[in-house]
C-alpha cells in the first residue's frame, strides 16, 4: 500500500503506511528503503539517516546510502557556508571514492581552484558534462594538458587546441568540425543509468528508475548550437 502511495506522490500517506509497517515488522527491508526515499523526498534528510541505520544492520551493502544522504544534508545545512560544505564534500570523497559526480559538480560549480586540486582522472569521463559547462575562467590548462580525455573534450568544446582526434565519435567529429569551419555544432547531454540502463534528461544522484545510488553517465550527443537557432530570428 505504501508503495503505491509513494508511486502516486502522496509521500505523508507512503510515510505512515511504512511507519506502521516498520512498528509491526521493524526488520522489513523494503519498507525502510522506501522510508527512506519518502524522506528524501519530502528533504528530510536527517530522518532518512536514522532510518538508514536500521537498514545498513539488515543489508551492510547499503552503506552508499549514508554517504549520499551525509551529502544531502551537507548541500541543505543552512548553518554551513560554501566553504565548509566543499571541505565536508572533500573529506567525504577523500574518505569513500564514491558520490564523484555530486561532489565534483558542487565543487566546480562553487569553488574550482579546489575542485581541479583534488580532482580525479578516473571520473573525467563522467564529469563530461560539467567540464563541458565550465566557464572558461575556471579551466585548469596545466591539469587539463595531462589527461588525453580532457585534451580531447575541451578541444571538441574550441576553447583550446590540445588534440588532434579522439576515439570518442562526437568528440571526433567536433575537433573534425573545428579545424576546417566555423563550426556551429556542439554537444548536449542525457543521462543513463548504469544499473537499470534508463536514460534521463536531467542528472540525477539516485536513478529515478531504480533507485541506485551514484550511477549516473551522460551520454554525449551532437547537436546545433542554440545562438544559431536564436540568430535565425534576427
Ligand atoms: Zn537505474
Amino acid at each position: 500500500m505504501g508503495k503505491a502511495y509513494f508511486k502516486a506522490g502522496f509521500l505523508e500517506r507512503a510515510r505512515v503506511s511504512f511507519v506502521q509497517v516498520l512498528s509491526e515488522h521493524p526488520r522489513t527491508p523494503a519498507a525502510l528503503h522506501y522510508l527512506i526515499l519518502v524522506y528524501e523526498q519530502l528533504q528530510q534528510f536527517d530522518q532518512a539517516l536514522e532510518v538508514s541505520e536500521s537498514l545498513l544492520e539488515l543489508q551492510p551493502q547499503s552503506h552508499p546510502i549514508q554517504t549520499y544522504l551525509k551529502c544531502r544534508i551537507i548541500l541543505v545545512d543552512p548553518k554551513l557556508t560554501v566553504d565548509e560544505r566543499c571541505q565536508q564534500l572533500c573529506t567525504i570523497y577523500r574518505e569513500t571514492l564514491s558520490l564523484g559526480y555530486l561532489i565534483f559538480d558542487y565543487l566546480f560549480t562553487h569553488r574550482s581552484v579546489l575542485a581541479w586540486e583534488i580532482f580525479d582522472h578516473s571520473l573525467a569521463n563522467r564529469l563530461s558534462d560539467v567540464l563541458w559547462r565550465l566557464s572558461e575562467e575556471k579551466i585548469d590548462l596545466a591539469i587539463i594538458s595531462r589527461n588525453a580525455y580532457l585534451c580531447e573534450l575541451f578541444t571538441a568544446r574550441g576553447a583550446l587546441e590540445l588534440a588532434q582526434n579522439s576515439s570518442v565519435f562526437e568528440l571526433d567529429t567536433l575537433i573534425a568540425l573545428r579545424k576546417c569551419t566555423n563550426s556551429k555544432a556542439t554537444l548536449q547531454f542525457e543521462y543513463g543509468c548504469g544499473e537499470c540502463k534508463q536514460i534521463s534528461f536531467i542528472p540525477f544522484h539516485r536513478c529515478p528508475h531504480c533507485h541506485t545510488i551514484d550511477t549516473v553517465s551522460p551520454i554525449l550527443t551532437l547537436s546545433k548550437e542554440h545562438f544559431e537557432e536564436n540568430n535565425s530570428f534576427q
